[in-house]
């Protein structure tokens, strides 16, 4: 195995088209993995079990917290959101890459717990586009939009937190930053040392033995 997988965390504010920009690029991204979560929101209109998330009452969620069966979790909006510990750990002990699509909150946590992973911050182009798109939604009252725009803008202040901002202006650029970003960090010579160093080594032994 050449290395262990990459964890890719993409996050950033409420409004920002994180859901938009994974689901633009992971087809473009054979190599990325995505790790579906589970949620106790109730599906929306054509979202599938086990492909957009898992499904779970607030009692079945509340039980996997007890088991500690999610690497993270968060309340957001009211429902439960969180990423199951396993299918991550076997990934990457696998070396398989996985994407995170996730909150703030959620990717906080999973900093402390996976410092190497790559953390990327999507932020929309302005706070009056990020007033656009949470209205464009149409499902907002006037409380609840106070309420996301507040939260969204609070949000922002946790960038530098992360390695990376990508700005999503268009969903295509963002798309092709987001992956110029995963590329990069899996040629990054840092994260691959120990293979490079093997590589060193082997070289050096068999520059004495000839055949
Ligand atoms: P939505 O209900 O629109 O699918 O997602 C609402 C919010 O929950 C988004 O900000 C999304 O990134 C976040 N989210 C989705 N899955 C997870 C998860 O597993 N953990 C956390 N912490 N947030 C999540």
């Amino acid at each position: 195995m050449i290395q262990k997988g990459l964890l890719v965390v993409l996050s950033g504010p409420s409004g920002a088209g994180k859901g938009t920009v994974c689901k633009a690029l992971l087809p473009t991204m054979s190599s990325l993995g995505y790790s579906v979560s589970c949620t106790t929101r109730q599906p929306r209109e054509g979202e599938q079990e086990g492909v957009n998330y898992f499904f779970k009452s607030r009692e079945q969620f509340e039980e996997m917290i007890q088991q500690d069966e999610l690497l993270e979790w968060a309340e957001v909006y009211g429902n439960y959101y969180g990423t199951p510990l396993r299918y991550v750990e076997e990934q990457l002990a696998a070396g398989y890459n996985v994407l995170l699509e996730i909150d703030i909150q959620g990717a906080l946590q999973v900093k402390k717990k996976y410092p190497n992973g790559v953390f990327i911050f999507l932020i929309p182009p302005s706070l009056q586009e990020l007033k656009q798109r949470i209205l464009g939604r149409g499902t907002e009252t006037e409380e609840s939009f106070k309420v996301r725009f507040g939260s969204a803008a609070d949000e922002m202040k946790h960038i530098n937190d992360y390695d990376y901002v990508v700005v999503n202006d268009q969903v295509d650029d963002a798309v092709d930053r987001v992956r110029s970003i995963v590329i990069a960090e899996l040629c990054s010579v840092k994260r691959n040392r120990e293979y490079y160093n093997n590589l060193i080594q082997e070289g050096q032994t068999d520059a004495v033995s000839f055949n």
